[in-house]
């Protein structure tokens, strides 16, 4: 994840101390604004939607190594045979590294018919027996052990054992194909890079064709030939209609009706069917850098079994290599190349997870102060947040009292419009579970969300370790834990998370995440819709550009569909437009209801603690949805009494920390945007200048 601290310009410990500022009137109920207005700032994200999911990549290959054998093993094969002994060790090797010895690997690759996948298989399945020969160092040794301790009691390794049992039965390409590919891992970015999605995809054609298929928003045969821990998202089978006259359907594979008229569907009901009946919940993971986001969350999805032992112990042997074994588990969740060689979290990678009562897109925001506008737009789609803290002596503190970002994200998420949140307050076993530590820092914090307007009632905090697993999914045996605490596990936490309603009756809109060129005349764009709903051969508008195309394909969660629904993350194969035309931060709506596009609009906004006082002509980012574009600050109109909402002051000339405020904003380009009073998830935004967030702010009149 991400790491870094200060905020510049933002001196949160006066902020919070001083009850003249954002916060104040939380016995009010949420917040720091008026009670009037409360709700315009601190709206509850309970008003919307959900989750997303996208267009994936399957992992790369394993890369290749020149593999030493010995010599007595490969001298008596043939020279057929010991090509393919040293190709599958080259295999072998890549996952394994150097832990297991080249005779063990020999002769195992040699008892399998140099099946390198059966062959990891069970070496890695004696693995969890006897010790691999290492000789790794301390750290090294550490996590491993670690890692092995978690690995055997597991509930879904059983099953998924039992999963590669019966593939073995089936002939060899089958069980190839299954064995690689269930353990499998959605991942796209919030910001639009599609990063890796499913582990350990190996390179056969028909997988190849699989999923490159899938990944275009591919026919539903090969959706669903693609198994994944995912829920196969059903949809209703839209009846067949012609094809489309306007566009000729050059797009390959869309959606199975694209190009057809649209047909009324009673989305409502159809989205209460989906995913088993299990609603949707958008969850973001904030807090300071090195708290232990990544490795809390590639842990819990480790052992809700969405990443396999084999792809773990890759995970392992690549960390170690790298010299960060204390990283395995983070690099479930850090993927790209940058990310692991710089330790930081960089986009918002999201990956999708199941609990009892809920389908769960997970959001992996960068803590590091340089992604804030990164974890804004991931923020900016979530309903719920798990804010992790570090419970060791001294990291709480720099987290929290030095400026850290866990004030800071804490503060975006709920002005985002954030309202449950799941405190984990992580490395406990650095503090050896002490209560006395986890009652000081709930103290501490929890003064702190009541102020930046959490409800306590809302707030949960959870003792766990991301490092050894413990309380993430199962209720920890700990007895230094157990002895006082008897709550729920994060997961039952997540699972216990109100789902959000969505506005699915509203005029359909989406903000592009994504733009990118795909085979054939069309092309897709990603982003989560944020209201009404869309079928395929509808016809949508960008605003800008405000001209009209057509939909011919939607892939959510890599299956081509004829609909989706407010709150789901899609792919959409668009005709009929130029690519060139759109840009991140575009809203694709409904052309007969269409968002409204401008350069200035005027706002009610609450500063932060600004250390430069605003005054007309002031320059800003504006962060809108997936937008970010440079405005001035036109007009200050008034200022208003924080509680009350009166105009204490018109036409100010300068407006400083704390104040709320009606100002005019101005934007280089335009810009759709919506009233907070139609749209509260698409009516907010927050201003930035020179990397501190220096307002909040929801859009009142548009000019
Ligand atoms: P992030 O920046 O918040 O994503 O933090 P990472 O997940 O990258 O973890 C930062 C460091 O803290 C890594 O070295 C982890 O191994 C370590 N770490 C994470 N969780 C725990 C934990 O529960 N206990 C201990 N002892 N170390 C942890």
């Amino acid at each position: 994840m991400s790491r870094h601290r200060n905020v510049r310009g933002y001196n949160y410990d006066e902020d919070f101390d001083d009850d003249d500022i954002y916060g104040h009137s939380v016995d009010d109920d949420l917040c720091c604004i008026s009670p009037a207005t409360a709700n315009q700032f601190i709206y509850s994200r309970q008003e919307r939607h959900a989750p997303r999911e996208e267009p994936l990549e399957e992992e790369e290959e394993y890369g290749e190594e020149d593999v030493p054998m010995s010599p007595a093993v490969s001298s008596n094969l043939n020279p057929l045979d010991q090509a393919k002994l040293y190709s599958c060790l080259d295999h072998m090797r890549t996952v394994l590294g150097d832990a297991f010895p080249d005779s063990v690997l020999s002769q195992t690759a040699i008892r399998y018919g140099f099946d390198p996948h059966k062959a990891l298989d069970a070496v890695l399945s004696d693995d969890t027996k006897k010790a691999p020969v290492t000789g790794s160092t301390n750290e090294e040794a550490a996590v491993p052990a670690r890692l092995g301790q978690e690995t055997a009691p597991l509930p879904q390794r059983t099953k998924q054992e039992a999963v590669a049992e019966k593939a073995k039965s089936r002939d060899a390409s089958q069980t190839k194909l299954d064995s690689e590919v269930v353990p499998k891992v959605a991942r796209m970015t919030v910001s639009g890079k599609k990063q890796t999605m499913g582990f350990d995809v190996p390179s056969t054609g028909e997988n190849d064709l699989v999923t490159s298929s899938c990944r275009r928003g591919g026919s539903p045969e090969n959706a669903t030939t693609t198994p994944a821990t995912e829920v196969t998202t059903k949809r209703p089978e839209t009846p067949s209609k012609g094809s489309n006259v306007d566009e000729p359907s050059t797009v390959p594979t869309p959606g199975r009706n694209a190009g057809k008229s649209r047909q009324s569907i009673n989305v409502k009901a159809e989205l209460e069917k989906r995913q088993g009946g299990k609603p949707l919940l958008n969850l973001v993971v904030i807090g300071h850098v090195d708290a232990g986001k990544s490795t809390l969350m590639g842990h819990l999805l480790y052992l809700l079994g969405n990443v396999n032992k084999r792809t773990m112990h890759k995970y392992e042997q690549e960390s170690k290599k790298a010299g960060k074994a204390s990283f395995a588990y983070a690099w479930v969740l850090d993927e790209t190349g940058e990310e692991r060689d710089r330790g930081v979290t960089m986009d918002v990678g999201m990956t999708k997870f199941e609990t009892n009562s809920k389908v769960v897109t997970l959001m992996d925001a960068p803590g590091h102060k340089d992604f804030i506008p990164n974890m804004i737009t991931g923020a900016a789609q979530a309903d719920v947040a798990v804010l992790v803290v570090d419970a060791s002596r001294g990291e709480f503190e720099a987290g929290f009292e030095a400026g850290g970002q866990t004030r800071e994200h804490a503060l975006l998420v709920r002005s985002l419009g954030v309202t449950q949140l799941a405190v984990a307050v992580n490395k406990m076993d650095q503090v050896n579970w002490q209560q006395q530590r986890f009652q000081d820092i709930i103290s501490k914090l929890g003064h702190f969300l009541k102020q930046a307007g959490f409800k306590e009632s809302d707030v949960f905090y959870i003792p766990t370790s991301g490092l050894s697993g413990e309380n993430l999914v199962t209720r920890s045996s700990v007895s230094q834990l157990t002895s006082w605490y008897s709550g729920p596990s994060l997961l039952e936490q997540i699972d216990a998370f109100k789902a959000p309603q969505r506005s699915v009756d509203k005029p359909f809109r989406l903000c592009v995440s994504d733009v990118f060129k795909d085979q054939g005349s069309g092309f897709c764009v990603t982003g989560k819709i944020e209201a009404g709903y869309i079928q395929t051969g509808d016809k949508i508008q960008a605003m800008p550009p405000n001209e009209t195309c057509t939909v011919k394909g939607i892939t959510l969660h890599d299956e081509a569909l004829d609909w989706a629904a407010a709150g789901d993350h899609v792919s959409l194969t668009v005709t009929g437009m130029d690519i060139i035309k759109i840009n991140v931060g575009c809203v694709f709506c409904d052309p007969k209801a269409p968002i409204r596009a401008c350069t200035r609009f005027r706002a009610r906004i609450l500063l932060f603690n600004i250390e430069v006082p605003i005054t007309q002509g002031f320059p800003v980012l504006l962060h809108y949805q997936t937008l970010s574009e440079p405005a001035t600050i036109r007009k200050l109109i008034s200022v208003l009494h924080k509680s009350s909402g009166e105009v204490l002051k018109k036409k100010p000339k300068c407006l400083s920390k704390g104040m709320n405020a009606i100002v005019e904003i101005q934007t280089q380009r335009p810009v759709s945007l919506e009233l907070y009073k139609d749209y509260k998830e698409l009516g907010r935004f927050m201003l930035r200048y020179v990397g501190s967030t220096i307002a909040a702010g929801v859009v009142t009149e548009i000019k």
